[in-house]
């Protein structure tokens, strides 16, 4: 039978009954959660060496969002690369589709982990080729099947032979 305030008494126990519950969320930034070793963060990472400057992630990008400047190195052969004096990923436009990343030729290019990169111009969110070759190499294995089959979790920072599919 219902009386007076039944219905507030019903819904104060549904919060109770979830006092007694482990939270499933965490304070952040004091606490953060293991990410998937494929996560798809808002940084990139680039091996300049593994690079030919073919620029098939600028043109695979969906949004044109990749910018590539090269030029010819010295006494260039037939397949020759280039050298990359411009790669600019505007990441305030970016979706973290890593199709640029699926469709790299060389495993030059990977998704990063980082994604702690607030900023207060939109402007700044551009990664300039200087950057990326600072960006500490800790790929994460999204469409990296070599980095998952050695159970790879982003620790520690691999060398641009380690992340390919081959040997340079
Ligand atoms: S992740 Fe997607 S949107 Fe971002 S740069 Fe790569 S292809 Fe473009
Ligand atoms: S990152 Fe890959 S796809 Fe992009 S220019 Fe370099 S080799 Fe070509």
């Amino acid at each position: 039978m219902a009386f007076f305030g039944a219905g507030a008494l019903k819904g104060l126990m549904v919060t109770l009954g979830y006092l007694r519950r482990k939270p499933y969320t965490v304070q952040y930034p004091e606490e953060k959660l293991q990410i998937s070793p494929r996560f798809r963060g808002n940084t990139f990472v680039w091996y300049e060496d593994r690079c030919t400057g073919c620029a098939t992630c600028a043109k695979g990008c969906p949004l044109g969002i990749i910018k590539i400047v090269t030029h010819p190195k010295p006494n260039p052969q037939v397949g020759s690369d280039y050298q990359v004096d411009v790669f600019d990923i505007d990441t305030g436009r970016c979706m973290f589709c890593a199709l640029c990343v699926e469709v790299c030729p060389y495993d030059a290019l990977h998704m990063g982990a980082d994604f702690e990169r607030a900023v207060p111009a939109r402007q700044d969110l551009v990664i300039t080729v200087d950057q990326l070759r600072e960006m500490p190499k800790k790929p994460t294995t999204q469409f990296r099947p070599q980095l998952e089959a050695i159970d790879y979790k982003g620790e520690e920072e691999l060398e641009e032979h380690e992340a390919g599919r081959w040997s340079l």
